[in-house]
């Protein structure tokens, strides 16, 4: 599609077997949901989250309007999990995570829920506009760690808050905010921000001005880097115009195929229920949790530093066992050391040596065995030349019998 405003691109990546994510872009609106957990449930939770929340994409009065549509419609999605893992409880503990953005002109309402994200590049510069719903962004709020310990922290994939069949009312982020002509906002999951960094990122929307063509190329960054996870990327251009329309609205990514799940008897098509408002029941959370006090935080921060108490122990005892090994190879090495003989000169006079010739370093590897009446001077030059050079001996009586040949010679 040449010139195209807004674009939805979404991968599997290279190790998942199904894809979780779903992505929109229509003609306000522009959606990307990350689904996780449950039994094969996370396909299902983002696709149920970006079908409801697409019926938002409308003409609103006041961008304030938007902002209440998408969050009440976010509520509704959250609902209709809750209602879904009722109906099916092998789907309980499936969660997804959402990041909308709808516009009205010059301005744009986001609601976020989770660790996609959304992003605005703008005269050159990506700025992130979510706050990551992770267990290590709150320890970096908090101080507790810094931003670059977050990035390689064991739990940095533990979400906060999702939608899904475990709080009733999540806590979700809205905000509104001002956009010019040639703003680009970015929305994705953390399959592409977790292993395409910000620079890259930025690089691309600045090469690339096309969105059809920048959401392809940053999909392919994530890919080339291996892309491990789902990664869904949505790229809505700001032009002078009033909206951003891809027309007809694309969408992808689970969201695109029809509804089914895993039951006892293998796929079958889901059916979505009529809202019933059940009681939101206690479900065992998969990949995401709601923390109950700062003490369970404490007590998963103690978790992590007695794991890395007993990573450094292994690597310590690792090291310990190469150093023993190496110096059983030594004590095994001098010990075969002195099984050799050799013939040569000790004080002017021919002796037999056990051990070898060389040494480790300065620690000589030998040691006079015997020394003989035979005194060097009564040999031959060739004679004396080869004691001095020494002589090997295949043992101790090997090494006796040099002597004699050397005594017989001296007369
Ligand atoms: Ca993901």
């Amino acid at each position: 599609m040449a010139n195209a405003k807004s674009a939805a691109v979404s991968n599997v990546g290279k190790i998942r077997a199904n894809n979780q994510d779903s992505g929109y872009a229509g003609r306000h609106l522009f959606v990307v949901a990350d689904g996780m957990g449950g039994h094969a449930g996370g396909d299902v939770a983002s696709a149920i989250a970006v079908q409801r929340i697409a019926e938002t994409d409308r003409e609103y009065p006041s961008a304030q309007d938007a902002e209440f549509a998408l969050q009440s419609a976010i509520i509704a999605a959250n609902q209709l999990l809750a209602e879904t893992v009722f109906e099916h409880q092998e789907l309980g503990g499936m969660g997804t995570t959402v990041s909308a953005l709808l516009r009205v002109g010059r301005e744009v309402a986001i609601a976020h829920i989770g660790d996609s994200r959304i992003y605005l590049f703008r005269e050159g510069e990506l700025s992130q506009i979510t706050n990551d719903h992770t267990f290590v962004q709150r320890l970096v709020d908090s101080g507790r760690i810094t931003a670059e310990e977050a990035a390689v922290h064991p739990r940095r994939s533990v979400l906060m808050r999702v939608l899904g069949d475990v709080d009733a009312a999540p806590e979700i982020d809205t905000d509104i905010f001002g956009t010019v002509p040639g703003d680009r906002w970015l929305i994705c999951s953390d399959g592409l921000s977790s292993y395409v960094s910000d620079d890259r990122i930025a690089r691309v929307l600045e090469s690339t001005p096309d969105a059809a063509e920048a959401s392809d190329l940053l999909v392919k960054e994530s890919l080339d880097n291996g892309a491990p996870d789902n990664v869904t990327v949505v790229v809505v251009n700001v032009d002078e115009s009033d909206d951003s329309a891809t027309d007809p609205p694309v969408t992808v990514g689970s969201a695109a195929t029809p509804l089914t799940f895993e039951g006892d008897h293998g796929r079958r098509p889901l059916r979505l229920p009529t809202l019933l408002l059940h009681p939101l029941k206690a479900a065992q959370p998969d990949s995401h949790f709601e923390p109950e006090s700062d003490e369970y935080l404490d007590e998963l921060i103690a978790e992590d530093r007695r794991r890395a108490l007993r990573r450094r122990i292994t690597w310590l005892v690792g090291i310990a066992l190469v150093l023993a090994g190496v110096a059983l190879a030594v004590t095994f090495f001098i010990q075969w050391t002195q099984t050799r003989f050799y013939v040569g000169e000790h004080d002017g006079h021919v002796a037999i040596f056990q051990g070898v010739q060389q040494g480790i370093g300065p620690i000589p590897l030998s040691s006079v065995y015997e020394e003989t009446e035979i005194d060097v001077d009564d040999l031959s030059t060739f004679s004396r030349e080869r004691i001095e050079a020494t002589i090997n001996a295949d043992d101790l009586a090997d090494a006796r019998a040099i002597v004699e040949r050397l005594a017989d010679v001296a007369g």
